[in-house]
Order: structure tokens, then C-alpha cells, then sequence
């Protein structure tokens, strides 16, 4: 079978910008897949869970969806894209010279090589070592304060030049935002990552 003719189930996709974390800001076209067993207790896309769910769509459909956007970037979320065989999508956007990145809670072995790991660590799942490793961003979502430390407990996994933050989850924003600044002003390889997209008001 060819790769344009691998089909993912997709519960949305969209070209928007980024709103998080080291690509905050670039126009990036986002495929959010179907499937996740994490199970967070504050995800906001629950609607992913069931793999069963969502239309099942052709990486052609998908790549040509992508290529009429114009962007340079296609980032793969989920749900947990790890799930997945990902690597007839991630082959068929490097031929065409779009970047592939991946927001991946990291429980999973990665199959496929995108050009950018976003790594976010779930307690409801851990990351396992192999996915750490290789993580280009490391993004804890801080819900209780006690994330903070349980985020630095991962630091000696991650590679030297791994890109660290931490963001808060939405709704304990005012609480959890305080402890942030205060904590990357006396931690200062960590930085913030705001969810720009939602006080910009885009998907
Ligand atoms: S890993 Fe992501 S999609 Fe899965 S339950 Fe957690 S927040 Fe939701």
C-alpha cells in the first residue's frame, strides 16, 4: 500500500497558529488525531478518546489539505498521536518540504521521525525513557503545584538541549501562574508557556 493511501482517524484539522510553547506564534496547519488511553483527568479534547470516533482520512486528503494552507509547519496532536503508525504522514510531509512536529504525552514509542518533539508528560500515563530522550520541548501542564517538582524529577532523562517549560492548565491559571513566575525567575533554564491561542480567541 502506498503512503498516500494510509488512512488516520482524524477528529479535526485546521490551520491556525501556534499558541504553545517554542513554535508559539508560527502558522501552523494542526491534525488532531483519535485515540488516547492517558486518561487526564482536566484533558479538554475528551472527544478524542474513542479511536473509533472519527472519519477515517487518507494521508493524500491530508497532505493536500496542507499544501492549499500555505504553512510550513503540520503539527500532529491528539488525543496521543503515538498511538499510531505515524510515519507514512511524517514521510509524505518531508517530501514535500513541510515540517512535521509532534505533541505527544510521550507514553508511547514514537513511530515516525518528525523534525520536532513536543514532549508533555501526563501522571495518568508516564512518558517512557526512549520518548524522553529524544524530546526536542519538554512541556509539563502544571494543574497542582506539586507538578512543578514532579516535572524537574524528569530533567536527567531529557537530552542537554531540550527546550523546557511549563504551562499552566487553563482553568487553575490564576492560582498556578503566580508559582510559575516565581519558579522561572529562580529556575531560570525553565520558561512559560502561555496558551496564546485562547486569549487570541483561534482554535
Ligand atoms: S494525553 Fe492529551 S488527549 Fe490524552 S487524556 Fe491527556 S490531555 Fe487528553
Amino acid at each position: 500500500m502506498s503512503n498516500l493511501d494510509v488512512l488516520y482517524p482524524v477528529m479535526e484539522h485546521f490551520y491556525t497558529i501556534q499558541g504553545e510553547g517554542y513554535y508559539t506564534g508560527h502558522a501552523a496547519y494542526f491534525v488532531r488525531l483519535g485515540g488516547c488511553n492517558v486518561g487526564c483527568v482536566w484533558c479538554d479534547v475528551k472527544e478524542s478518546w474513542d479511536i473509533d470516533a472519527h472519519p477515517k482520512i487518507s494521508v493524500r486528503e491530508i497532505i493536500d489539505k496542507v499544501t492549499k494552507s500555505g504553512t510550513k509547519i503540520c503539527v500532529i496532536t491528539g488525543g496521543e498521536p503515538a498511538m499510531h503508525d505515524l510515519n507514512p504522514l511524517i514521510d509524505e510531509l518531508k517530501s514535500i518540504n513541510i515540517r512535521s512536529h509532534i505533541e505527544t504525552s510521550g507514553a508511547y514509542p514514537l513511530l515516525g521521525n518528525p523534525d520536532w518533539i513536543c514532549l508533555s508528560p501526563k501522571k495518568f500515563k508516564f512518558p517512557i525513557p526512549e520518548t524522553l530522550a529524544i524530546a526536542d520541548e519538554f512541556k509539563p501542564i502544571v494543574f497542582h503545584h506539586s507538578d512543578i517538582l514532579w516535572a524537574e524529577s524528569f530533567i536527567q532523562s531529557l537530552s542537554s538541549n531540550c527546550k523546557l517549560y511549563l504551562q499552566t492548565e487553563w482553568s487553575k491559571s490564576d492560582l498556578n501562574l503566580p508559582l510559575i513566575i516565581d519558579y522561572v525567575k529562580s529556575n531560570p533554564q525553565w520558561k512559560i508557556s502561555l496558551q496564546t491561542h485562547k486569549y487570541l480567541n483561534i482554535p
